[in-house]
């Protein structure tokens, strides 16, 4: 009776086990088919709420949009390749309309990529200055030029080469945003409001896409390096 009794716990045991594993085992199976992404990016849209940034000198966007728009953009891109994607802000009505004070906006962000623990942040802002002739996409660095390096080149590319023949260097840059945290970080300036020609094409949802396209391209180098 005893070696009955343990046989039929052993066999208990054993659909205990198959029990365990088709309720708990198959959704686990399920869900490592969609992993959390291997990436994870911070993209800051510059300025927001009752900071505009520059203003477009013919058309008179504002940086603000212009930065969301791309955002938006390069997000799209990027989760599409499986890269994992938070913002330091939105259009909706997050920092954008509640901060207005921009030291408490600026830390904010600092506590929002810190919460992202990214594999790199991208800061996307619109340029200006004093002479319209100025022009072109160019990003910036502070502690290490590796990732604005892989922005700059693909933007070189795809922007400054067939719009000016010319490439520009990425640069050091006293930024708040490159400097808040030790994750690696880069700004890009996609190009001048204060010039008609670049206002002319960052209008256009065909420039923004290549735009986008470019930062894409040189933060995928970057991760895969
Ligand atoms: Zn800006």
């Amino acid at each position: 009776m005893i070696v009955i009794k343990f046989k039929k716990a052993v066999v208990a045991l054993i659909l205990s086990v198959i029990f365990v594993f088709l309720v708990v085992g198959v959704p686990a199976i399920v869900s490592a088919s969609s992993p959390a992404p291997e990436f994870v990016v911070v993209l800051d849209a510059g300025h927001g709420g009752i900071d505009g940034g520059v203003v477009g000198v013919n058309s008179g966007i504002c940086e603000r949009e212009l930065n969301m728009i791309i955002t938006y953009k390069v997000k799209a891109l990027l989760e599409k390749r499986g890269i994992g994607v938070a913002l330091t802000r939105d259009s909706g009505t997050g920092v954008e309309t509640t901060i207005t004070k921009k030291q408490e906006d600026m830390r904010q962000r600092k506590e929002k990529i810190i919460k992202a623990a990214p594999d790199l942040v991208v800061s996307i802002h619109q340029n200006k200055f004093s002479s319209p002739n100025r022009r072109g996409a160019q990003a910036f660095f502070w502690a290490d030029k590796t990732l604005a390096d892989s922005l700059q080149a693909a933007l070189n590319e795809k922007i400054n080469m067939p719009n000016q023949r010319r490439e520009y260097s990425a640069l050091k840059g006293d930024y708040y945003i490159l400097q808040c945290t030790d994750y690696p970080s880069a700004l890009v300036e996609c190009g001048f409001l204060s010039s008609p020609l670049d206002e002319a094409l960052l209008i256009t949802d065909e420039y923004q896409n290549k735009i986008a396209e470019c930062i894409c391209t040189g933060i995928i180098n970057y991760l895969m390096a």
